[in-house]
């Protein structure tokens, strides 16, 4: 029998520039087929020619794009056509690499018991999700469920999770949120728990690839409320700590989205860990200005620049619904002064960060 080729098989051909056309040619799991596709190679295909010369083929470098692109007003509409697009091969890659997201949530400890929860829109008014009452950890594509975007039911033999709502409120809010991850990772847990946010300035990659992280105020997990609350913090947050609850992070596909939760996580566990260590020091506004450019240059929403004066940009932190004093109400006030010439950071600013933070996290 031929080689089954996964989806790793290929990421290891391409990553060594090799010729798929023997892949392209044999068996192939849904997620190893869809890779190809991306490649431009049609499953079942030869691949190009080889090159006459003998000489090794030069693959032009691509990201590979796992965005779900559907067609406008192409929704299934009949519960027959809705049942055929939700068992169709393009759907059932998405649902595993849903279920492969919540395999690595379980594995990295982000949530426990049945917490956290997965979506991916996949149409105007369709939206995959994970399921109530089950570990992100052990889920299989046959437990996930399909809802339409007032989050009623469309698909699937297991209850949808009530906090799809909240998945809902980004989606309806902010139309690049193609897929949200929530969790309760400890750090930024604790620091949605505290209700503070870390202060900008400190590490130059989560400015680019997270943005500003949000702060929504405390409602009970799958309401309306939340949704709302969460939903309006969308279009400025791609990252959005629920005041003692949890996490929750857009992305333009279910593995960025999942990106944000662990650059979240690890920002605030190291600002935690930076605490212990007498305080953060804080680069200028100036070299932040560079960062977010950046990020807008990659695509990414970024209100920073738009809304805030220079002197408020290392502030950054949500003040508008956060109940609880912010770090950033004292950490570069537009009173301070620019950084020292010498290069160090003003000594009483870091002071302020590291007792306002000790303070809360106490
Ligand atoms: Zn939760």
């Amino acid at each position: 029998m031929s080689k089954l080729y996964t989806a790793r098989d290929i990421e290891a051909l391409i990553a060594k520039g090799a010729d798929l056309t023997d892949a392209a040619n044999g068996r192939l799991t849904p997620m190893a087929r869809d890779l190809l596709r991306q490649q431009k190679i049609k499953p079942g295909k030869p691949a190009a020619a080889a090159n006459p010369s003998g000489t090794p083929r030069i693959h032009e470098p691509a990201l590979p794009d796992y965005e779900y692109h559907w067609i406008p007003g192409g929704d299934p509409k009949t519960a027959a056509e809705i049942e055929k697009f939700f068992y169709s091969p393009e759907i059932q890659v998405i649902k595993e690499r849903i279920c492969h997201i919540g395999r690595r949530i379980w594995d990295k400890g982000y949530v426990d018991g049945n917490g956290g929860n997965i979506t991916v829109r996949v149409g105007d008014n369709l939206v995959l999700c994970t399921p109530t009452l089950i570990s992100k950890g052990f889920m299989t594509p046959d437990d996930l469920c399909l809802v339409d975007l007032d989050g009623n039911q469309v698909a699937g033999t297991r209850p949808r999770t009530s906090e799809v709502n909240t998945h809902l409120g980004i989606m309806k809010n902010e139309p690049k949120a193609k897929s949200c991850v929530h969790a309760h990772p400890v750090y930024a847990t604790a620091f949605a728990v505290a209700g503070v946010t870390p202060p900008a300035c400190l590490i130059p990659e989560p400015e680019v690839f997270l943005g500003e992280i949000g702060l929504a105020s405390y409602q009970t997990p799958g309401t309306p409320e939340n949704a709302r609350e969460v939903g309006a913090l969308a279009k400025k947050h791609q990252s959005i700590l629920m005041q003692n609850h949890g996490v929750i992070c857009w992305g333009k596909d279910v593995e960025d989205a999942y990106w944000k939760m662990e650059n979240t996580d690890a920002f605030c566990q190291t600002v935690t860990v930076t605490m212990q260590l007498g305080g953060p020091k804080q680069y200028g506004t100036d070299k932040l200005r560079e960062l977010i450019q950046l990020r807008q240059k990659l695509g990414m929403p970024d209100h920073r620049l738009d809304e805030l004066k220079e002197c408020e940009l290392c502030d950054a932190g949500d003040t508008t619904v956060n109940t609880a004093p912010q770090p950033s109400a004292s950490s570069c006030s537009c009173q301070i002064g620019p950084e020292p010439s010498g290069g160090e950071p003003d000594e009483a600013l870091v002071q302020q960060i590291t007792d306002l933070i000790m303070k809360q996290l106490k």
